[in-house]
């Protein structure tokens, strides 16, 4: 579902992305770790085409992102088609960025009514399920602010879901949250994973990624450097810096 070949990104001068190589099966969920400034959140904004890839090639959901091939050539595709393509994929970041001025169901049911076009009915029927799932019915008509910071994740969570994708991306999610609150969201993405939603999760939860993960690679200076499953590269990592940055973290 996800297929990056030989990815590269710069910023000017500076080469934050140098040939990213890796796949994502549907079904799959794929961890991504790796040391700050490595390049990851970058490469996840990549994936949904809020940044441009510079070369390489970047297949997701069976077509080049941003982009469609005739023949030997390449068309940028119009801003519609993005946000086509880009509906089809969920992202939560580190912080919830939910609409303060909206409460948590207000939030889930407005992306399938703008963007979707789905009845104002069927969005709350289906805005309640979702919040149901993460372990929020009861706060449905409550205000981001009134909530903690585990439940505007979980809400961001069932944002992103009600927009139905075919693949969730997940930047850091629990990394601005309090130490007692990371399980909770942990627990709706390891049930989202259980369901088979195909997802790419950028962590430091190496117990998570362990328990959860199928595949996971660790990315340094913009390369995948070591890829495997978790039981490999966490539990017996090929690489000296994999292991310096593992022994760092754990
Ligand atoms: P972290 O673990 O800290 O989140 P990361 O692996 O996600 O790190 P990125 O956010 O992808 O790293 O950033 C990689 C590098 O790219 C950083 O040095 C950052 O300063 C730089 N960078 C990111 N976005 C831009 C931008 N829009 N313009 C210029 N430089 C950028
Ligand atoms: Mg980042």
């Amino acid at each position: 579902i996800v297929r990056a070949e030989q990815v590269t990104k710069s910023f000017g001068d500076l080469h934050i992305l140098n040939g990213i190589d890796l796949q994502v099966s549907r079904g799959e969920v794929l961890c991504i770790i790796g040391p700050s400034g490595s390049g990851k959140s970058t490469f996840l904004r990549c994936i949904n085409h809020l940044e441009k890839i510079d070369g390489g090639r970047l297949i997701v959901n069976g077509s080049l992102v941003g982009y469609r091939e005739v023949g030997e050539k390449l068309y940028e595709l119009p801003d519609r088609a993005v946000c086509a393509e880009r509906s089809n994929i969920g992202m939560v970041f580190q912080h919830f960025n939910l609409f303060a001025h909206m409460t948590a169901l207000e939030n889930v049911i407005e992306g399938p009514i703008q963007v979707k076009g789905v009845g104002k009915k069927t969005a709350i029927k289906q805005g309640l399920a979702l919040l149901e799932r993460v372990g929020l019915g009861h706060r449905a008509h409550a205000y981001p602010r009134s909530m903690s910071g585990g439940q505007q994740q979980r809400v961001a969570i069932a944002r992103a879901l009600a927009m139905e994708p075919k693949l969730m991306l997940f930047d850091e999610p629990t990394s601005a949250l309090d130490p007692e609150l990371v399980g909770e969201v942990l627990d709706v993405m390891k049930d989202l994973a259980r369901s088979g939603m195909t997802m790419v999760v950028v962590t430091h939860e190496m117990g998570f990624a362990r328990e959860v993960a199928d595949g996971i690679v660790f990315i340094d200076q913009g390369r995948v450097l070591e890829a495997g499953l978790p039981e490999q590269v966490l539990g017996n990592p090929r690489e000296e810096r994999t292991k310096a940055f593992l022994s760092a973290v754990l």
